[in-house]
């Protein structure tokens, strides 16, 4: 009977991985409830990125999100992370998307990693009008190779 310590592990594994997804989810509990983001917006430049209809240099994709170059990088490093589905800004992010917002930091970590920004990095996430938001597609900069300087401006 040897399948039973790997049943008992993988039950532990499954165990700790529901319970990691409880705390975070629990952190951004407070979040509002309810999912107003549409999956595509028909005329959001990311969502067409996202479909191919527009061209982007891609260095990441998983289910969930995609990271490509910004066009007009604003440091040696400047990389776009975003997730697959439209939310408009991190303002309009709910409770749902508490799991999806850490795969987009955990794919900048990532990233980051593969593009030698070990002396570190930037993470940026304008949003709304004052926050300095161009692209209603919620989306995270990866910003790096350079001293960043603060406060920003
Ligand atoms: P935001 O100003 O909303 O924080 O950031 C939007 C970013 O998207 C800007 O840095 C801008 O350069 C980038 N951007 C806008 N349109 C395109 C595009 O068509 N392709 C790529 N790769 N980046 C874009
Ligand atoms: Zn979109």
């Amino acid at each position: 009977m040897t399948a039973l310590p790997i049943v008992t592990g993988c039950c532990a594994i499954l165990h700790e991985v529901q319970s990691k997804v409880k705390n975070f989810s629990r952190i951004f509990s407070s979040l509002p409830k309810g999912n107003p983001s549409k999956i595509i917006s028909m005329d959001c430049i990311f969502c067409k990125i996202v479909s191919g209809e527009i061209p982007a240099q891609k260095l990441y994709e998983d289910e969930s999100c995609i990271a490509f170059s910004d066009i007009h990088p604003q440091a040696p490093v400047h990389l776009l992370v975003i997730p697959r589905k439209h939310i408009a800004s991190l303002a309009e992010a709910r409770a749902d998307d508490a799991v999806l917002l850490g795969q987009l930091v955990a794919a900048a970590t990532k990233l980051a990693a593969q593009q030698n920004l070990a002396k570190g990095f930037r993470i940026v996430m304008n949003t709304g009008p004052d926050g300095g938001q161009t692209v209603d597609h919620l989306h995270l900069h990866l910003l790096g190779g350079r001293t960043m300087h603060w406060p920003p401006g």
